[in-house]
């Protein structure tokens, strides 16, 4: 199989879960849009021959996606992975460390070696949390791949609280709620070893959701992100949100259901975006749409509204959404889309002045 110009060897067909080397064809977009944070990272800080993790790497193609950025560390505890792997480096004339072990053993005796750690497991990334804290450099970037959405979505809350020690709320902007507290999850576990993760590009896309960002030993810097750690309010009645923990709904005053904790600040760094922008081959289309919706929305923190239900809830016809992205921004409000979904605005409007525009024909 190739993959963007790289040959691979991975077995035809759905991906299965048994001894077979495991390759899902529809993780095309995060392992674009991981190599390009990745490469946009290292042009960022200048470290010589950074040393880079993939410790699940199945048929080899994720680390391979990293061959020019680094020295490449490739594990997995399956055999006939680590056959595939040293199958396709050699096809592709790639050097790389391959290590046949439990990923968590492959983390434990680096520890704080690497720049980048890539862990995209299926299921839940918190078995993997802990090892990617202690081998992670003072200076260096992560990436997790979470398919275990319906827990954090509010699917099955016990399931959440257990694994995320939160608590999901199951509403409109849900997929919001979880990346928010997968970040949590993610920013906990560094500032036990006193690092601190600053999110840089965060987003949801098909079934998983994908949290990256930077790592930096600073007990100084962690102290001031814990201010990000917190809760989110919502009102059920009305569909008011904020990312604030209030016991009465800012809009109607009745009293408001929470979720968390959770992360409250940004999902991503618009700066870091931009630059990955500037990145991104132009022919990845797919990946580059993702990417400008997360850009366009990276300074806008409230969650987002999906229009088709705030209007189902009030009693309105569905408003046409860049109808309303710009009156909002006519009235000065900060406004964008959403990559969470079609028919989602992001802004920071108070919910009276988004009702008055959906309320108002002239915009239908
Ligand atoms: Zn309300």
């Amino acid at each position: 199989m190739k993959e963007r110009d790289l040959k691979i060897y991975a077995p035809e067909g759905e991906p299965k879960m048994d001894d077979q080397v495991f390759f899902n064809p529809e993780m095309l977009e995060n392992r674009d849009l991981s190599q390009i944070a990745a490469k946009t990272f290292f042009q960022k800080i200048d470290i010589e021959n950074p040393n880079i993790a993939d410790l699940l790497t199945g048929t080899g193609i994720r680390g391979l996606r990293y061959a020019d950025l680094g020295d490449l560390y490739l594990n997995d505890a399956n055999p006939n992975a680590v056959e595939a792997t040293e199958k396709a480096l050699k096809e592709n004339s790639v050097e790389a460390s391959v290590e046949n072990k439990d990923a968590n053993v492959f983390l434990s005796g680096k520890p704080g070696f690497f720049h980048f750690i890539d862990v995209d497991p299926y299921g839940p990334f918190t078995p993997f949390l802990d090892s990617t804290a202690r081998a992670a450099n003072y200076n260096s970037f992560v990436g997790l791949t979470a398919t275990d959405n319906s827990a954090p979505t509010g699917s099955y809350p016990t399931v959440c609280e257990r694994r995320y020690g939160s608590k999901p709320l199951k509403n409109g902007f849900m997929h919001e709620t979880a990346l928010r507290i997968y970040l949590k999850e993610v920013f906990r576990n560094l500032a036990r070893y006193d690092k601190c993760f600053d999110p840089k590009f965060c987003y949801q896309f098909k079934h998983y959701t994908r949290v990256m960002g930077r790592v930096t030993e600073s007990k100084k810097r962690t102290n001031k992100n814990l201010e990000n750690i917190g809760y989110l309010s919502y009102c059920d009645s009305c569909g008011w949100r904020k990312l604030e923990r209030v016991q009465e709904c800012g809009h109607c005053g009745k009293d408001v259901e929470h979720a968390g904790p959770l992360w409250t600040g940004k999902i991503a760094d618009s700066r870091f975006t931009e630059k990955m922008l500037e990145n991104i081959p132009g022919e990845w289309e797919a990946s580059k749409e993702i990417l400008e919706k997360v850009h366009a929305e990276s300074e806008i923190v409230t969650p987002f509204y999906d229009l088709h239900e705030l209007a189902s809830r009030h009693d309105v016809s569905v408003p046409k959404r860049d109808k309303v992205i710009e009156a909002l921004d006519e009235k000065g409000y900060p406004v964008s889309r959403t990559h969470f979904g079609p028919t989602g605005i992001r802004t920071d409007a108070p919910l009276e002045d988004i009702l008055e525009i959906i309320r108002s024909n002239k915009q239908n």
